[in-house]
Order: C-alpha cells, then sequence, then structure tokens
C-alpha cells in the first residue's frame, strides 16, 4: 500500500502493522444473499441497511462550490432511488459508469415522495459473481479521510482479502491444543479466517467466541494468578488475639447493637486474619450501611495484635471527616489519641511529627488520602490496610501498599458503588467479597420527591419548615469537567439565589467546591458538620462517604444531568440520623426519556442495586461503572465486559482450574498460556468521571 494510505490508516484507525489490520474485525456482516427491490423500500424500512440490484441510468454534478454534490440515479423494475455523494466525489464517480449494473448497499432515507441513499457501498454485479462469495460480507469501520482515499468499507475488505492470503499460513496458535479440545473451540487461524470470512453465521459465531473467550481467558489468568500467588505462600500476618481495644469498644463504646450483616462480615474477616494468608477483601455496602465501622473494628484488632493499621480515602476532605469520626469513636478507649490524619495539604512541621509518631509505632491508625503511599511514610510494623471508596485506586496503587513492611498487609476495600459482576470480576477478580446486605435498625427510608422549576417556591416554603425543625440540608450542582466553566457559574448563581432566599440573620449558608482551597473546603465541612450552617450549597464533592447525621433533605439541582448511580450515592449523604429524610430531584421541564426513567427510578426505590440493574439496562451496552474503560485499559478488542458476562464466567472457571493444578504456569502444556496472560495486564486505575 502507497505511504500516503499507510499513513492516513495509522492516524484514523490506529492502524500500523499487520496484526493491527488483522484484529480490526468487522462491526456487522451484509447478507448479500438478501436483495431488495427499489419499490420495496418504504418511509418504514428505511432506517435499516439494504442491498439493491440494479442499473446506473444517469449521474450528475448538482449544486454549486461546497456544497456540490454527485448524484446518480439507480433503477430496477420496479423504481427509482438517487445515490448521493457529498464532497470528494473523485473515486465515486470514477466508479460509476451510467448504463452498467451494481449491487448497492446502504441505509435509505426519503426527502419528500423520493428515496434516496447518501455514500453507499457499490460493487459492479459482475465483480460480485466472479468472488464466489457466500453471502455474508464483513462491513469494517472506517472514516471520512479513509473514505476519501479509497478505504471505504469495501476498501478495507479487500485489503483483508489480499491480507490474509498472504499470512493465513503464518497464524500461530496462542491456546493449548488441550484446551482447544476440550471446549471445542476452533483454533485461533479458523477463528479469524471467518471473523474476516465467515463460510457461515454458525462459524460466524463460533469464532466471535473463540476470540473473545481468548481475550477474556487472559485476563482471567492473569488476575486468578495473583490470587493464586497470595494463597499459596502463607505469607500473611497471624492476628489470632481478640484483645483489649477490641473488646472494649465492642461492649462498651459503641451505643447500638451491630446489624446482622456487620457481624457476619466481622467474622469473614477474623477468619482471613487467622489463615496465615495475607487478606484481600472487597467489603461492599450500600451508603450508611455501616462500613466505616466495620473497617475501624478491623483495625482495632491488627492494634490488639502489635499492628499499626492506614485507611486511605480517595478525597482530603474524606479523610479528615473519616479522621474525626475515628477520633470520635475512640474517645475513652486505650487508643484515644493514637489516630491520625496525613494529606496533601498537612503543613510540614506536622507532617514530620506525624511520620515520626507512625515510624515509632506511636500512631495506632493512619487515615490520610493517596499521599499515604509515598515513600517517606514508613511504618514501625503495618499489619493492615483499609481502602474507601477504592474505585479510584487501582491494582498496582494498591500493591505499592504492600511494600510497606517486611510482608504485604491485609487489605480491605470498601465501596458503596454496586459493581456489576463482571467488572468485579475482572477489576477486583483477585478479591474476595464481604456484602453488607442490612440497613441499621432504625432507619427511615429517606422520601424522594421529583420536582420542575415552577414548584421553586414550594421548595423553599418546605426548606424553612425542616430548618425550622433544627435540620441542615445540602444543595448540590453538578459539575462535569466538559462544561465546568458554566457549571460553576450555575453554582455561583444558585447560591447567590440561596443568600437572597434565605436571608442572615435567621439563616446561615456556607458553599463548598473543588476550587476552594484545602482549609476552606474543611473549614466549610466543619460549620457544617458542628450545625453551625443551616445550608451547604456544594458540588458532587460530597458525594463519597461524608457524614453528617443532621442533615436530613438534600436538594439535587439538575438532577437529569447526574447518572443513576451518582444521584443514589448523592443520596445517600441524608437518611443517616433518625430523623425523616428527604431527597428532592429539581430538573428542566423537557427531559429525555432516559433522565424521565432515572429519576422515576430514583422516586420508586431506595434500592442500590436494583438501582444499579436498572442502570445497565438504560446504557445498555454502553458504559456502567466503568466497564468501557476497564475493557479499554486492558485492551480488549472484541470481549465487552457488559455484555460478554456469560463467556467471562466460563473462561474464570476454566483459568482457576489450571492454576490449581499449575499455579506458575510452568508445565510445557501450558507454555502458551504463560505468554497470553502476561498479555492482559489488569488495568491501572478507573476514573469515573467524576470530579471534585
Ligand atoms: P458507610 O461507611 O457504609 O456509608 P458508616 O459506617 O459511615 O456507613 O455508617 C453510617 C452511619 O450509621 C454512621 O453514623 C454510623 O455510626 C451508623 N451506624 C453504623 N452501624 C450501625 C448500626 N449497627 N446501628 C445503627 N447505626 C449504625
Ligand atoms: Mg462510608
Amino acid at each position: 500500500m502507497g505511504e500516503k494510505r499507510a499513513s492516513l490508516l495509522a492516524t484514523e484507525l490506529g492502524i500500523r502493522t499487520v496484526a493491527d489490520l488483522l484484529h480490526h474485525y468487522p462491526y456487522r456482516y451484509l447478507d448479500r444473499t438478501k436483495v431488495y427491490r427499489i419499490g420495496e423500500i418504504t418511509e418504514e424500512n428505511a432506517a435499516s441497511f439494504v442491498q439493491l440490484r440494479g442499473r446506473i441510468i444517469g449521474k450528475a454534478y448538482l449544486g454549486e462550490g461546497r456544497k456540490q454534490r454527485l448524484s446518480a440515479t439507480l433503477a430496477d423494475s420496479t423504481g427509482q432511488i438517487e445515490l448521493i455523494w457529498f464532497q470528494r466525489t473523485s473515486w465515486a464517480e470514477k466508479q460509476i459508469e451510467v448504463g452498467r449494473e451494481y449491487l448497492v448497499s446502504g441505509k435509505p432515507s426519503f426527502f419528500g415522495p423520493r428515496a434516496n441513499m447518501v455514500h453507499p457501498e457499490l460493487e459492479t454485479v459482475e465483480k460480485f459473481l466472479s468472488r464466489g462469495n457466500n453471502g455474508m460480507q464483513g462491513v469494517y469501520r472506517t472514516t471520512e479521510r479513509l473514505t476519501a482515499v479509497g478505504l471505504t468499507s469495501k476498501g478495507l475488505y479487500s485489503l483483508q482479502c489480499t491480507l490474509w492470503q498472504q499470512i493465513r499460513e503464518h497464524i500461530a496458535e496462542t491456546l493449548p491444543q488441550y484446551v482447544i479440545e476440550r471446549f471445542d473451540l476452533l483454533s485461533r487461524r479458523e477463528a479469524l479466517e471467518n471473523i474476516h470470512f465467515p463460510s457461515s453465521p454458525q462459524l460466524l459465531s463460533r469464532a466471535i467466541y473463540r476470540l473473545k473467550f481468548e481475550e477474556l481467558f487472559g485476563v482471567q489468568l492473569g488476575i486468578l494468578s495473583v490470587k493464586a500467588g497470595r494463597t499459596t505462600h502463607k505469607n500473611g500476618f497471624f492476628f489470632p488475639r481478640v484483645g483489649e481495644l477490641f473488646d472494649d469498644f465492642y461492649h462498651n463504646h459503641i451505643p447500638f447493637p451491630l446489624t446482622g450483616a456487620q457481624k457476619r462480615v466481622l467474622k469473614e474477616i477474623r477468619a482471613d486474619l487467622t489463615s496465615g494468608h495475607q487478606m484481600n477483601r472487597l467489603l461492599q455496602g450500600d451508603v450508611g450501611s455501616g462500613k466505616t465501622l466495620v473497617a475501624l473494628m478491623t483495625m482495632l484488632l491488627a492494634a490488639d495484635n502489635g499492628y499499626q493499621s492506614c485507611m486511605m480515602a480517595p478525597t482530603e476532605i474524606l479523610a479528615r471527616q473519616h479522621y474525626a469520626s475515628v477520633a470520635r469513636m475512640l474517645q475513652g478507649t486505650a487508643a484515644e489519641g493514637r489516630v491520625a490524619v496525613l494529606t496533601g495539604s498537612t503543613k510540614t512541621r506536622e507532617r514530620r511529627d506525624i511520620l515520626a509518631r507512625t515510624l515509632s509505632g506511636e500512631v495506632l491508625i493512619l487515615i490520610g488520602t493517596h499521599a499515604l503511599i509515598e515513600d517517606r511514610v514508613q511504618f514501625e510494623n503495618l499489619g493492615m490496610v483499609v481502602i474507601d471508596e477504592q474505585h479510584r485506586f487501582g491494582v498496582e496503587q494498591r500493591a505499592k501498599l504492600w511494600t510497606k513492611n517486611s510482608q504485604p498487609p491485609h487489605i480491605l476495600v470498601m465501596t458503596a458503588t454496586p459493581i456489576p459482576r463482571t467488572l468485579a470480576m475482572t477489576l477486583y477478580g483477585d478479591l474476595d467479597v464481604s456484602v453488607i446486605d442490612e440497613m441499621p435498625a432504625g432507619r427511615k427510608p429517606i422520601k424522594t420527591y421529583h420536582l420542575k422549576e415552577a414548584l421553586r417556591l414550594r421548595l423553599h416554603g418546605f426548606m424553612k419548615s425542616e430548618i425550622a425543625k433544627g435540620r441542615q440540608i445540602y444543595v448540590v450542582y453538578p459539575l462535569i469537567k466538559e462544561s465546568e466553566a458554566l457549571d460553576y457559574q450555575n453554582l455561583y448563581d444558585g447560591f447567590d439565589h440561596i443568600i437572597q432566599a434565605f436571608p442572615l440573620p435567621e439563616y446561615k449558608v456556607g458553599a463548598i467546591h473543588g476550587k476552594m482551597a484545602p482549609e476552606d473546603k474543611a473549614e466549610a465541612m466543619k460549620l457544617f458538620a458542628e450545625g453551625v450552617n443551616n445550608i451547604l450549597v456544594a458540588t458532587s464533592v460530597i458525594e463519597v462517604g461524608v457524614d453528617v447525621p443532621n442533615a436530613s433533605v438534600i436538594v439535587i439541582e439538575s438532577a437529569e444531568r447526574f447518572g443513576l448511580s451518582q444521584l443514589h450515592q448523592l443520596r445517600g449523604r441524608v437518611g443517616r440520623g433518625s430523623e425523616q429524610s428527604y431527597c428532592i430531584l429539581m430538573s428542566g421541564d423537557n427531559l429525555s426519556r432516559d433522565a424521565e426513567a432515572r429519576l422515576s427510578a430514583m422516586v420508586e426505590t431506595n434500592d442500590g442495586f436494583q438501582l444499579s440493574e436498572l442502570d445497565l439496562k438504560l446504557r445498555g451496552a454502553g458504559d456502567v461503572n466503568g466497564t468501557r474503560q476497564s475493557g479499554e485499559a486492558l485492551e480488549l478488542q472484541i470481549a465487552s465486559l457488559s455484555t460478554d458476562g456469560q463467556i467471562l464466567e466460563h473462561a474464570r472457571v476454566i483459568a482457576s482450574h489450571i492454576l490449581e493444578r499449575d499455579p506458575e504456569l510452568s508445565k510445557p502444556e501450558n507454555r502458551l498460556l504463560l505468554a497470553l496472560k502476561q498479555r492482559y495486564k489488569a488495568p491501572n486505575s478507573i476514573d469515573y468521571g467524576m470530579i471534585s
């Protein structure tokens, strides 16, 4: 191929090598056996791809200058259709000969009574017949600039044909023969041949299966060998004692009984800590289900056995909040005063002091942001790491904490985000999972309402009556990277609006957002947590984990702009005390159908897992909780974490059987698997698209 086309292929589609081209799979297949008659095209079926067979009876340039287009008329015995090309028409012009018969495919549309087709694919009937095609032809993703140099979908198809002739004898197998036979998979060569040039629909689906399986199998081998490495070595700290700190705290310092779920999870954790293996446990539970308390008790177990703990939170605010509540809960216990907080904004002198007390072992629990990962943070004897709201930390960041002691500390990862199973199996596939599926008793379910602008005055009245009862209120504005400037403007306007509607001295209103200095944020949070301010106007900063039990109302502005899981997270900021709590979703008047569905789901249910399932449905094969980013980070070419759950489960079971017998994949028959495993590395870090 010439240099110009080659370099366009690289810049437009990232195709640089033969392998890249080979892995550029069709995204759908044309059924070349099905030919429509032009007269059959109606406005109803116009949206889908069709293939037509007819003769070109005329062509002409229409319009002037930049609006110029090439128009050709295709006719069969039932009617006529106009074929249109805008811009860069020279290659199309060359292909189209008046009087010849063509097979044409594309999406028809209607302007008035006449059907037309923009940028169709076409091929002479002669050429089609000479190729002896079985009927299914791959359609390849391309771009406008590639199309302009003749690399249309069909151009790419021809390229694949040429390539395949040259390399088909050189396709190396990537799976061991015994796996292929046992699970009746196509060979790699058969799979590649059939994904590009399917000889039947059955073989096409087996080809897709084989290629998806290979990817997901590689991912699982990688993740499960991390886990196998952990469980084959007896390298976990042994915590046999339930000592005084734990007992005293449990019996004398918790003002409520633990829920059944909390007790069960603590037992699971205890079992890990006495197994001799390193614990790597994911603790899932809805917001407010009491995960932090479980974490604290786990850290007290560590302390009872002579080990320090650290607790890592994704934001400065959260870290300080955790510190405040842990320090408060430990008042009057032997651990009082042996907790510290370290973040990026800790002043040099204080930092030096904390680092020294951590190294000497005086600090039992060190709480902080990812500043804790830094090398200068050294412990006397770190035995337990708790990671809160971990979706911001990746596998590698976690692994870095392992090096802070001679043996890896135990790890407890907490999340309130219900994670689809497929994602959990890939991102956290090396973790064991505990679930808190029970809320503390006495919680009143949060009442959720959806209001439109016209009712804003009523909303203010309601807010005032809640404040009169002594309650506090969050007002939250969306903040999205793409529209950050405008979002900030809305936030400032909203704040002005609120202080006018809720004037001093009767009402005190605070604000918190990402552009504020850390001290100011901490101060704003403190004024609200201490009950000084009645209202806190905020961005999604308050999304994760902030705990102010007296806040019983959350107003979410432009609620239609938030995703379901974000809305649910935000709602979890209230309903933490014994008062009736409310979540008010404010939206514009005209909502898309999806936005309407999200908001009414919020009104109907408080169940996070139910909402995450609905989220999956609404977004379809799209992106749920980072499944797409994770897939990309894993460099999956064909498998999808949101739709290939079954293949993933299958791959996981097989991978774990193999690793049980050969944990290092060192047996000769598993030589290929070692290479496969190394190709798929766990993603580093997933950003959930929230900013704070
Ligand atoms: P999470 O971290 O899961 O969001 P927290 O641990 O912050 O939840 O708990 C939320 C609130 O519920 C806290 O104020 C906590 O003191 C309280 N809480 C925790 N466990 C219980 C329980 N078993 N009974 C009553 N209240 C509880
Ligand atoms: Mg929490």
